[in-house]
């Protein structure tokens, strides 16, 4: 690839138009000028950063898992149009899909190994696959243009020619693929401004749900999660919209929204004996709560009831959604596979609506079996055993001492005939702690952002916008996510892909 470019002053004579220009050296910006210039025409890319492939470089921690070998990959995607994610993730993976991607990776000299369907490069590097996209442009003659912001974007109505203006200088193109991603990952640097690449889309009147972070850290204002902080555990966790639980004076106000066993909650419980409100639900009289939701398939896809219209969030309203793996803990918020996954939930609800994580620390076992069990221990070993001792066999020590905090019992042995009542209390907090959070973290700690350029305004079989001819779509701009585990990056592989392509036809069909 070559850094001396064509650039030319917006006052200079006019030069020949590069037939393709790409806005962005992301995944998808590199992917499209590669298929794009495979087509024999001159392309070139235009990006903000000094160095291509940043956030390519963050994915996976730092080892990219590049896609998901999911045989319903189309329909774990997401977007606020109704109806149409299926139609357009169906329509772009059938056209460029996960062995179509393996195979271009494989033919530019990239293995890739499969970790339980998570595929990452077999160097387990991010770099390698940044190392062979580079050596496919460069041998493709792509020329990327660094630290080389686009700031407009507009098209000759006369000409039908494309004018890409950055800072001083204007780029005349035939076509143009914006592939400048999201605010995801993106910190705002000192004083400077970040422009959110969204903008690039809505000047030139395209419209779509603003960009919300996701695939982030919840942030959890309990004074007690000082004492989780480190802890790794393992949990099932349930995200419950505030709204959904009834509040006082509302009797059965989500009754029939709610899975039965749920519909019984109630955040009341009696107070422990130093007065303190265990922040749990009470028993699920009788029944086995909270199992009532299937179990996310290993760390497939959330189970969401009931769906949203295309999987997409209510602004209000029920959303209940079920994530299992393993809970990172600090003073202040939780994070791991399971909260950023419900991230992408808990992004889109009010703010005046609180957001209620409900935490099953264990997931295979009934909670009569483990009140019982507790019980026989604490009469065992009487008079010795503290009950963070005692949940110690069961949960990460820390947060055996923070549910203890939380069922309002002090930290010593129990007297016998407290025992029962005890057992009870700590065997309901594994089962259903909840906590509130208050939101998640902003964009520059967000794996992707929601939202973007409405699927209603481009053409599924080409993603060229249905307002400009000779304008086209790829990567995280558009109004699609997937969950952690490659979805998004394998967007980005196919989007890019069916962009560059069909960017490469449009100027060709110009050039006649
Ligand atoms: C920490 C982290 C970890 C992740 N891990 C994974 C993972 O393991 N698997 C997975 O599938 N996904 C992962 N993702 C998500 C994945 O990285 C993105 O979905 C993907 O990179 C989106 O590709 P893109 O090409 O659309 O956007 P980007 O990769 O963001 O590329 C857009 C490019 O456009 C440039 N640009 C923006 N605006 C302009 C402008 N005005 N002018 C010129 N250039 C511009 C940007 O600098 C950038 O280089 C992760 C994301 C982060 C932040």
């Amino acid at each position: 690839m070559s850094k001396e470019t064509t650039n030319h002053k917006s006052s200079d004579r006019p030069e020949p138009p590069t037939p393709i220009i790409v806005i962005g050296a992301g995944a998808s910006g590199m992917m499209a000028a590669i298929l794009a210039a495979r087509s024999g025409l001159r392309v070139q890319i235009l990006e903000k950063q000094k160095k291509p492939g940043r956030k390519l470089l963050l994915t996976g921690n730092g080892r990219c898992n590049l896609t998901h070998l999911d045989p319903g990959l189309p329909s774990r995607y997401h977007s606020q149009l109704p109806g149409c994610t299926e139609n357009i993730a169906g329509q772009v993976f059938s056209a460029f899909g996960v062995e179509a991607t393996l195979n271009f990776f494989e033919s530019l000299g990239l293995l890739t190994q499969d970790r339980d369907g998570y595929v990452y490069p077999m160097s387990a590097q991010a770099h390698s696959v940044l190392d062979v996209l580079l050596a496919e442009l460069d041998r493709l003659h792509v020329r990327i243009r660094y630290d080389c912001e686009v700031t407009a974007l507009d098209c000759d109505a006369a000409s039908g020619l494309w004018r890409v203006g950055t800072e001083g200088w204007s780029y005349p193109a035939r076509a143009v693929v914006l592939a400048a991603g999201s605010m995801a990952g993106i910190a705002e640097s000192a004083g400077g401004r970040v422009r959110d690449p969204f903008q690039l889309a809505t000047a030139l009147g395209h419209t779509g749900k603003p960009p919300w972070p996701a695939l982030t850290a919840m942030h959890c204002p309990d004074p007690d999660l000082a004492l989780c902080d480190g802890a790794r555990t393992k949990a099932c966790v349930t995200l419950l919209h505030g709204s959904l639980l009834p509040h006082p004076g509302q009797p059965g106000m989500a009754g029939s929204l709610l899975p039965q066993s749920l519909a019984v909650a109630r955040p009341i419980l009696p107070a422990g004996p130093d007065g303190a409100a265990p922040s749990i639900l009470p028993p699920s009289q009788g029944r086995t709560a909270p199992s009532i939701l299937p179990p996310s398939q290993g760390r497939t896809a959330p189970s969401i009831l009931p769906p949203g219209p295309d999987g997409a969030v209510p602004e209000s309203g029920p959303v209940i959604v079920q994530e299992e793996g393993e809970v990172q803990w600090t003073a202040s918020e939780l994070s791991g596979i399971p909260l950023f996954q419900l991230s992408r939930y808990a992004s889109g609800c009010s703010p005046s609506c609180p957001l209620m994580l409900s935490f099953d620390f264990l997931p295979g076992f009934e909670e009569a079996w483990i009140q019982d069990k507790l019980q026989s221990l604490l009469g065992t070993y009487r008079g010795t055993l503290s009950p963070s001792r005692l949940l110690g066999g069961f949960v990460h020590s820390r947060l055996a001492t923070f549910l203890v905090k939380k069922s309002g019992y002090k930290d010593v042995p129990p007297a016998p005939e407290d025992e029962a009542a005890l057992a009870q209390a700590l065997a309901a907090l594994l089962k259903r702690l909840i906590l509130t959070a208050d939101g998640v973290r902003d964009h520059s700690r967000a794996q992707i952002c929601t939202g973007g350029v409405s699927l209603s305004e481009v053409e599924p079989e080409t993603l060229s916008s249905r307002l400009y001819p000779g304008l086209f779509f790829s990567g995280e701009i558009l109004d699609i996510d997937g969950p952690c585990g490659g979805y998004n990056l394998q967007w980005a592989w196919s989007s890019g892909a069916i962009a560059g392509e069909a960017a490469a036809k449009y100027a060709k069909g110009m050039q006649k």
